[in-house]
């Protein structure tokens, strides 16, 4: 007997699907079909201001055309926010959340003055300055809310199944990080941990520019008393100037006037041999025989 598999694709509506996305989509649909499992699609629609409407209809139409289809109904994070708060009140009651007062300029210059600078372009550590120890909100109006990053427990070792064993030290390398942001929304991390539990996956397959947020989420799971899937971080696609194609960095969209041809480029990121098929459906079902479960 198999163990029971739930996997899933997350993708964020912030526009059509790009070759990058395509690898995940492919990879996760090919790694539940493989374990014979279920596999799931959510919107990830929280941070909103991102979101282009109509954009979750045109990926999941994009998906179809690839052959790959929710086994289960399309979830949206947007209407999912009382799972959110539940969780946020659940690490409140349990000491684990703190209202922080903190802007970006406060957090920047608290490192400064303890001689701290940041990289550009990297987030700053959270110099812990609302900590409930270290005198709370200082009588200034609250703005999100942070985990409590426990620094005995914080050193997070897990393995992936592709790139092997990692280790973050979330107190040095992160900070007490975001669960519900200045402007009222859901961060990632928080909406993610929830959902994952939420729909039983027992699986995240993601690509591999995500690989850094899985140790604060294991601890989320950890606080609130969830289990911890098995990852698996799939390789980027690199544009020509050999960064990773995102819809930041204006990824085009996929051509889908020819399903094969993206999901035979898609494979050939994940080192799949050519499926010599004629539909997406036979291709599917040949790199599903060749995937390693
Ligand atoms: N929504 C995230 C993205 O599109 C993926 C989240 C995940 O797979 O955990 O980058």
């Amino acid at each position: 007997m198999m163990a029971i598999y739930r996997g899933r694709f997350a993708p964020s509506p912030t526009g059509p699907l790009h070759a990058g996305s395509l690898v995940a989509a492919l990879a996760s649909w090919l790694d539940a079909r493989a374990h014979g499992g279920t596999w799931l699609v959510r919107m990830e629609d929280v941070d909103m201001p991102r979101c282009v409407p109509g954009a979750d209809e045109l990926i999941l139409g994009q998906l179809a055309l690839c052959g790959l289809v929710s086994d289960e109904p399309v979830v949206w994070q947007s209407v999912r926010s009382d799972l959110y708060q539940h969780a946020l009140d659940a690490l409140i009651v349990n000491g684990q959340a703190y209202p922080c007062a903190c802007s970006r300029k406060d957090i920047e210059t608290a490192l400064l003055v303890r001689g701290l600078s940041r990289e550009r372009h990297q987030t700053a550590v959270y110099p812990g300055t609302c900590r409930p120890e270290r005198g709370g909100l200082h009588g200034k109006p609250a703005r999100a809310w942070r985990f409590a990053v426990n620094a005995i427990q914080a050193s997070v070792k897990w393995t992936d199944q592709r790139l092997g064993p990692q280790t973050q030290d979330v107190t040095t390398e992160v900070g007490d990080f975001v669960l519900r942001r200045a402007d009222g929304l859901w961060a990632y991390q928080l909406a993610v941990v929830v959902d994952d539990a939420e729909q039983g996956i027992t699986h995240v397959v993601r690509g591999e520019d995500l690989t850094d947020n899985t140790a604060r989420q294991i601890l989320l799971q950890r606080a609130l008393g969830l289990p911890t899937p098995t990852y698996l971080h799939t390789p980027l696609v690199l544009g020509t100037n050999g960064e990773k194609l995102s819809k930041q960095n204006g990824a085009q969209a996929l051509d889908l006037s020819h399903p094969l041809a993206a999901l035979e480029q898609a494979a050939q990121v994940l080192g799949l041999p050519a499926a010599k098929a004629d539909m997406p459906a036979q291709a599917l079902e040949a790199w599903t025989r060749a995937w390693p479960a």
